[in-house]
């Protein structure tokens, strides 16, 4: 199966620049995740690739062939869309062989490959009902099938999982994941939810108004961030901020001068960013703050806590705090990520 490679692409509507200079590559059966806010063009990369707009700038490959330029049906692309765009009239087996039928495929192997794509997706017991009758994964699963079944050798997801309520949406994650590694087709799979994006990407690209800030593995994106929009994006509870002069008056804030030993940068304003978990209470000794807020979270509580003039946010405590009570923190220097307060960009040390 060839790998995807976006060259810079650009793609303007109008006067209005959706996309800035774009490039990627997706490796052979990788499933990259296009993750950003609303609007930030990630729909309009999709349907570039499957040739449903035409491309300003920059050019796209599938494996050695440039496909930009191709009609959107020789491209060998399937997109999975969030309404599904089932046909309401069609039984769910009709459905499945539908996009057969246009292709002129023979009708055995339409029947062969309906039988192997329903039996794959565990369809198999509702082939003659319509999708009137099905329940949203399953009417889900059946736009999905549509897709595997045209053995495309690129798979476009679209916001599959958006009309399904949060524990369908759990399972069904994993059964993508698992279909798409079983099949090993090169997946783009487009969200705006980072829950879907950290549990299923081989790799996450993060997008804002139409550039690409930052692509990685989860842990990645995560544990080594780029810019501060990309740390504030991905981790929740989200990233706690704050605003200094620099980098020596952060670690004094947080009385961590003593453990920092190297020669710091002279960095000018900073934001420090310090994910909730990296805040550790039951230190009677450390920096103190008032609990303001405590969420059961079942397995744990998410703590807030006020402390200067700051709210921050702690997570992980096994232990039930009371609103008004004091309580003492500490935060480890090898924890606390800095960015520049003008541009954004990491500070590493
Ligand atoms: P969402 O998560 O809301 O679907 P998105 O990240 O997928 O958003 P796109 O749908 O790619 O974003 O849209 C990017 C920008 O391009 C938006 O500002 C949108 O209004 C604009 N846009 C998209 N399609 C067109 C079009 N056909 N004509 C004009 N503007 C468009």
């Amino acid at each position: 199966m060839p790998e995807l490679l976006l060259k810079n692409i650009s793609k303007n509507f109008g006067a209005i620049r959706v996309l800035e200079d774009i490039s990627l590559t997706l490796a052979d059966g990788e499933l990259l995740v296009l993750l950003g806010p609303s609007g930030c063009g990630k729909t309009t990369i999709l349907r570039l690739i499957a040739g449903l707009e035409t491309l300003d700038q920059g050019q796209i490959f599938m494996g050695e062939t440039r496909i930009d330029q191709m009609r959107p049906r020789d491209r060998q692309v399937a997109m999975v869309f969030q309404n599904y765009a089932l046909y309401p009239h069609l039984t769910v087996e009709k459905n499945l062989a539908f996009p057969l039928k246009v292709a002129g495929v023979a009708r055995d192997e339409i029947r062969r490959r309906v039988r192997q794509t329903a039996q794959m997706l565990g369809l198999g017991d509702r082939m003659q009902e319509r999708p009137s009758a099905l329940s949203g994964g399953q009417r889900q699963r059946v736009a999905l099938g549509r897709a595997i079944i045209r053995e495309p050798n690129l798979f476009l997801l679209d916001e599959p999982l958006s009309n399904l309520d949060a524990d369908l949406r759990a399972r069904m994650r994993r059964e993508i994941v698992r279909l798409q590694k079983e099949l090993n087709v090169t997946t783009v799979y487009v969200t705006h939810d980072q829950t879907e994006a950290l549990t299923m990407a081989d790799r996450i690209a993060v997008l804002h108004e139409g550039r690409l800030l930052q692509v990685g593995t989860p842990e990645q994106l995560y544990r080594d961030p780029d810019c501060l929009m990309v740390a504030e994006f991905i981790g929740q509870p989200r990233l706690n901020v704050i605003s200094c002069e620099n980098i020596r008056t952060a670690f004094n804030l947080f009385a961590c001068e003593q453990s920092i030993s190297a020669q710091l940068p002279d960095s000018g304003p900073v934001t420090v960013g310090i994910r909730p978990e990296a805040i550790c209470l039951n230190e009677p000794e450390g920096l103190q703050g008032e609990v303001i807020g405590c969420e059961y979270l079942g397995n744990h509580y998410v703590i807030a806590l006020s402390w200067r003039d700051h709210n921050l946010t702690v997570s992980g405590s096994n232990i039930q705090l009371a609103v008004g009570q004091t309580v003492g923190f500490s935060i480890a220097p090898e924890k606390i990520l800095f960015f520049s307060a003008s541009s954004g960009k990491r500070i590493k040390l």
